[in-house]
């Protein structure tokens, strides 16, 4: 009988080797990423769904669908599942997820069964929020969800020594949601959360453009401006054109503008003036002893907003502190997840507990 046990054991043992898949998920409000265990990130897409009016099916997600939005035909509409950070939408939330698990198992050629999933939450949402997202990555085939704060997963992704008794300052701007937080010994030392964030700086830019040239310009284009022309360096040699085509709002008409850096850089300063207010905030807030390690030891800028160009450089001059990115500060989170997944027993303290599964216990 002993014999019996003993096979079962390692029957079961060889079972959870070969079969258990760990992955990382990063659900952002603009894009979704995936990582698998071994593999590393497989897949990157914009957090969109284009649907079927008539049938309510997804028809496409992530590129496809972002290349719809504004020009959708009749029986289609686009939706994003996540607004700020937080899912508004559970029921294409749920489905645009098992999709992109769908994709990560067909870039590694592999079905996940059991799958741990190790995601992200934003630090500032609600015990509902979060059971959403929990629930999102169960609809998806998890059979554990390991929740952790988002600025934690960032801060583990550029290895920043969030262990250690000394505070690391973390600001994630990302489309919907800017994440600033101080993380210290394995915690979020405080958190804030703001709306000031790569979206609203893409209505900026329309907004500056309707007011100034009476021009409107689709959302896409205010991005496309803001990635290939915008900067917030004042000298010449900065300077880019770049010709864009909106409706005249006094003809009707299509016209084509001349839009420069300097233009950018007027329609975004005053909301980039407002993020670095409410970063200020959060560090005269903080205790003394951290802002003295904020003020030491300077302050990490991750999430897609990191790459506007001369943000870096902007902020480090109006704060007095200095100001670090990492090459790419899409992934910072994705790798975060990664990280945890690698070394889960030295940051098993940064997963939240599942407030539903201890209240059954
Ligand atoms: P989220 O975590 O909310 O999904 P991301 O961290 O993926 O967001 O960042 C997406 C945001 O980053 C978008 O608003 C996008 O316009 C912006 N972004 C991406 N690249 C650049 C760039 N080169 N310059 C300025 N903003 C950028
Ligand atoms: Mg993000």
């Amino acid at each position: 009988m002993k014999k019996f046990d003993e096979i079962i054991n390692n029957m079961r043992s060889l079972f959870s080797k070969t079969f258990t898949h760990e992955i990382g998920i990063d659900l952002g409000t603009t894009n979704t990423l995936v990582y698998v265990k071994g593999f590393g990130i497989v897949v990157t897409q914009p957090t969109v769904v284009a649907v079927n009016n008539k049938t309510n099916q997804i028809v496409h997600i992530g590129t496809k669908a972002k290349e719809m939005i504004g020009r959708t035909p009749s029986h289609l509409r686009t939706i994003k599942p996540l607004t700020n950070g937080v899912i508004s939408d559970p029921e294409f939330a749920h489905e645009f997820l098992s999709h992109v698990v769908r994709a990560a198992e067909e870039a590694v050629g592999k079905r996940f069964i059991s799958p741990t999933i190790v995601i992200g939450s934003p630090s500032a949402v609600t015990n509902v929020e979060r059971r959403a997202i929990r629930h999102a990555a169960r609809a998806a085939g998890a059979r554990k969800v390991y929740l952790v704060e988002e600025p934690m997963l960032a801060a583990i992704g550029v290895h920043l020594p969030v262990n250690e008794p000394v505070a690391n300052l973390i600001v994630d701007i990302g489309g919907g949601t800017t994440d600033i937080a101080l993380v210290s010994l394995g915690g979020l030392v405080t958190s804030h959360h703001t709306t000031i964030a790569g979206e609203l700086f893409n209505v900026e830019i329309i907004d500056y453009i309707r007011d100034t040239f009476k021009v409107l310009i689709g959302e896409g284009t205010a991005e496309k401006l803001k990635i290939s022309t915008a900067t917030l360096h004042v000298e010449n040699e900065f300077q880019k054109e770049t010709i864009v085509r909106g409706r005249d709002l006094v003809t009707g008409l299509p016209r084509e503008i001349v839009i420069t850096s300097s233009d950018l850089r007027e329609a975004l300063l005053p909301p980039v003036q407002d993020l670095i207010k409410e970063i200020r905030n959060v560090i005269e807030l903080a205790p003394p002893e951290v802002a003295s390690d904020v003020s030491s030891r300077g302050l990490v800028l991750v999430g897609g907003g990191a790459l506007l160009d001369g943000l870096s450089h902007y902020i480090e001059t109006s704060l007095s502190i200095n100001v670090f990115s990492p090459d790419d500060p899409l992934v910072s989170v994705i790798l975060g997840t990664g990280i945890i997944i690698d070394e889960i027993d030295r940051f098993e303290h940064a997963i939240i507990p599942d407030d539903e599964y201890s209240r059954k216990r």
